[in-house]
């Protein structure tokens, strides 16, 4: 009996040994998935706060009562791929992020409205019906949010097309799952969302419908802008009288990104390429009629994956954001803007680097690893020696 029970006896520390490696191995696995797909996300989100509105003057200089404040969230080209561009892990690995990153920001920012400001799809532009159902719902999963809580996005190149690709199928279908109002009106605060596809200006009917309908809007905003109601102007309900913020896809006329600044503004080989209109940005003549028709206070846009602050005339701030997904750049952001009727504050708020979270990667596989040939016994030797190469010196 004792004889069996022998080599059992000598096996039982190895297997213990064994256990206990493996139980250090899943502890550091877990912690270091735990921290780069979850926390990370909380403790970078975290640090952002909605910037402060300046309270309103009164008459006599003197602080009004403060007016109620809109905390709205800005992001841009989330580019969700589908079914035939890009790697199956691609599209998990950057869908999670983008998930992961929307839902921690609504959890602790809490925003009442979000703005997708256009290219929310990759291969809207040429995805079948079944490509397009499936874009959908992972969008859907991925950007959930509360009743109320407001979602709305501006049309994109990718989600319908260039213009001379772009139809009233594909308008239609992206108007079916996002809201197809052009302006949207709350607390106040007047939002104008324009297809830029639908502005080069050629006369097509798409283009022509577009045009009307927002000229038809900035009508109605300048009658309700007017303390008295000028001639032309109908009776019916007034809008708010603040003056509007643009949402486009497409940016403003500017020349090139030259004077942008910043860590994500373009890097600076491509800073200087000149702008082509109505490809990287709205003609010069497009871009010159919405500020006309519109006189708008602030101006938001997507499309050049790039930060870039640009004046338009004295005050006009166009502000372009840059991409929300890790497939754009290594430091996606969105912007936070707290908005009243008469004034605004922008903030821009980070989302982790890639870097960080691939270097966390990294020093854990190295960890691991470490740990593993300790475990085989393969460094004991050199340490052991080292140690009693110490020991000696200290001693002598
Ligand atoms: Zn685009």
């Amino acid at each position: 009996m004792a004889a069996r029970l022998g080599p059992r006896r000598q096996h039982l520390p190895l297997l213990k040994r064994r256990g206990v490696l493996l139980l250090k191995l899943t502890a550091v696995t877990l912690a270091v998935l735990l921290f780069c797909e979850f926390l990370v996300y909380y403790l970078v989100i975290f640090r952002c706060n909605w910037p402060e509105v300046k309270p309103p003057t009164d008459s006599d200089g003197g602080q009004g009562t403060p007016e109620p404040v809109l905390r709205a969230m800005f992001l841009a080209d989330t580019h969700l791929l589908g079914a035939l561009r890009g790697h199956w892990l691609d599209k998990l690995r950057r869908e999670w992020q983008m998930e992961r990153a929307f839902q921690t920001a609504l959890w602790l920012l809490q925003p009442e409205v979000a703005f997708i400001l256009g290219d929310v799809f990759d291969e809207g532009k040429w995805s079948s019906p079944q490509a397009w159902a499936d874009d959908v719902a992972r969008f859907r999963r991925m950007f959930r949010h509360p009743p109320h809580v407001q979602l709305r996005a501006v049309a994109g190149n990718h989600d319908i097309s260039f213009h001379y690709e772009m139809n009233t199928y594909k308008i239609k279908r992206f108007e079916r799952v996002f809201n197809p109002e052009r302006l949207f009106s709350w607390k106040g605060i007047n939002f104008v969302m324009v297809n830029s596809m639908a502005l080069e200006g050629d006369g097509c009917t798409i283009c022509s419908g577009e045009e009307a309908e927002l000229l038809e809007i900035s009508h109605r905003l300048n009658c309700s802008r007017e303390e008295r109601r000028p001639r032309g102007c109908a009776d019916g309900q007034r809008l708010p009288a603040s003056a509007p913020v643009l949402l486009q896809h497409f940016p403003l006329y500017r020349r090139s990104d030259t004077n942008c600044s910043g860590e994500d503004a373009a890097p600076p080989n491509e800073k200087d390429i000149p702008f082509r209109e109505r490809y990287d940005v709205l003609s010069r003549e497009a871009s010159q009629k919405l500020l006309w028709w519109f006189r708008p206070r602030l101006v938001l846009s997507g499309h050049t994956h790039s930060a870039c602050e640009v004046l338009h005339g004295a005050s006009v701030l166009e502000v372009s954001v840059p991409s929300f997904s890790w497939r754009n750049r290594n430091n996606p952001s969105f912007i936070m803007g707290s908005l009243t009727p008469t004034e605004y504050a922008l903030t821009k708020c980070y989302l982790p680097c890639e870097d960080t979270v691939l270097i966390t990667y990294c020093v854990a596989v190295g960890t691991l690893v470490l740990l593993t040939l300790l475990h085989v016994g393969l460094l004991t030797s050199p340490l052991r020696f080292g140690w009693n190469l110490l020991r000696k010196f200290k001693t002598t």
